[in-house]
């Protein structure tokens, strides 16, 4: 009872019935007003001089009921003789005997019918003579039939209504029992389940949705197991590092100069970075980094951020410029984070621009979106890697950036700060060595 498809029949079939129920309801109201009203309206039958009072005088006058049936066909001739209120006229004698009728038989009705009919007793001198009665023309009238039929139509109808209601809930209800059971066998964690969409468009929507959903949970699971894979591996290389270069200072292979130190000391830092790293994406990620967001004046920061690199410029042989108008609106953003952001955009671009190269930073007005832009002058990134640079760990060469320092997470979390503020960052480049990259970030303008 608790199905949907047994919900379904029940009520399709309660509807049908319902439906023929009324109409023979109706129809036996019609016959009942037809008979009691309309059909002997046009016939005077109890009132003075009415035909009761004629039939009795008739009967006064002769003792009996001969040549009555004259009279009889002459009143019977002002009723309806056919058609849903067609009526006939019977005239019984004190005994029940028929002594005239206007029916085409004259044979006595039933019971049964005559109990429906109207009827007036013929009084005379306080003597019941004979009873006139009214009957519906045929014994078997349109509305009669037509009350069988919507009866039959009521219960055919009403199993009709069941079976399709049968078939229909059925179909309705299968897509939803395998849905279920695939969102079990998903719960369970065996995320290569699918359904197979089927049914009405709403229903393949929502296993479509159900599909997309698995594949989202599959990619997802896959994420995470990759990035703890990543984190174990990143840790492991500068841990094993220290634990080698402590070791040889142990067995005396080196000793504990200057420079061995600050070997130590990057190895640390390494790890202090990463783990700082993983911080600030975990709470990206789970929507908790903490933002104090104002209005950011960006030429002041980029002059800062380009200040702060001059001299590691110099060294590295580049120029450094910035092209900012003074006038430019300031989005609300973190001017902390969006410090971190750029000093990260214009460290990886210094690292990836050769001897020679220049690094720059320009900001400008877009519809209702600040553009701020580093670009580079350097060897490019290919197309192939360009989808993937912020991804987590993603280096376009592993070895040699983790040599440089680099924990493959910096523009991970310049996409997570940047789009917490409501912003997109972009990668451009052509992938040819000397046009160098670029990298776009938009920020709204409220
Ligand atoms: P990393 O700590 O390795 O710099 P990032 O997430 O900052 O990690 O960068 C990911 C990768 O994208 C880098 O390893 C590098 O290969 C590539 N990349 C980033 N910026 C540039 C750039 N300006 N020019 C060329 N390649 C770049």
């Amino acid at each position: 009872m608790n199905r949907l498809w047994v919900r379904l029949s029940l009520a399709f079939g309660a509807v049908v019935m319902l439906a023929a129920l009324v109409m023979v309801t109706v129809a036996f109201l019609v016959q009942q007003v037809g008979t009691a009203g309309g059909g002997a309206a046009p016939l005077n039958l109890e009132g003075p001089g009415g035909l009761a009072e004629i039939l009795s005088r008739h009967y006064q006058e002769r003792g009996n009921w001969h040549d009555v049936a004259p009279l009889m066909a002459a009143a019977g001739a002002l009723l309806p003789s056919e058609g849903p209120f067609g009526a006939v006229l019977e005239l019984d004698d004190a005994g029940g005997q028929v002594v005239a009728t206007t029916r085409s038989r004259p044979e006595r009705l039933p019971a049964h019918d005559r109990s429906d009919a109207l009827s007036t007793p013929i009084v005379v001198a306080s003597r019941e003579v004979g009873t006139l009665y009214v009957l519906s023309a045929s014994e078997d009238g349109p509305l009669d039939r037509l009350r069988a039929l919507l009866l039959s139509i009521a219960i055919v109808g009403g199993l009709l209504g069941l079976l399709f209601g049968v078939r229909m809930g059925r179909g309705l209800a299968a897509p939803l029992d395998r849905l279920a059971a695939a969102a079990r066998e998903v719960g369970a964690g065996r995320l290569d389940t699918r359904v197979a969409p089927s049914g009405s468009r709403e229903m393949r929507e929502v296993a479509t949705a159900f599909n997309t959903m698995a594949d989202d949970l599959k990619a997802s699971q896959a994420q995470r197991r990759d990035m703890v894979a990543d984190i174990a591996h990143e840790l492991r290389t500068p841990l094993s590092v220290l634990q080698a270069n402590i070791q040889a200072l142990q067995d005396g292979v080196y000793s504990l100069d200057q420079s061995e130190v600050a070997r130590l000391g990057a190895q640390a830092m390494l790890l202090s970075r990463l783990v700082e790293d993983l911080h600030a994406l975990a709470q990206a990620d789970s929507g908790q980094l903490r933002l104090n967001r104002e209005p950011v004046d960006v030429a002041a920061l980029a002059t800062r951020i380009l200040a702060n690199f001059q001299s590691l410029a110099e060294q590295a042989g580049l120029s450094l410029d910035q092209d900012i108008p003074v006038d430019l609106p300031r989005p609300l953003a973190d001017p902390e984070r969006m410090n971190q952001v750029l000093h990260n955009l214009v460290a990886n671009a210094i690292r990836h621009t050769p001897h020679g190269g220049r690094v720059s930073i320009r900001a400008w007005q877009e519809g209702a979106s600040l553009q701020l832009e580093v670009a580079d002058t350097g060897e490019g990134i290919q197309p192939a890697d360009l989808a993937q640079v912020f991804e987590r760990f993603y280096r376009v060469d592993r070895s040699r950036r983790r040599a440089q320092g680099g924990t493959g997470l910096g523009l991970s979390i310049a996409r997570a700060i940047v789009e917490a503020q409501g912003g997109t960052i972009d990668a451009y480049s052509t992938g040819v060595a000397g046009e160098g990259s670029r990298f776009r970030i938009g920020l709204p303008l409220e």
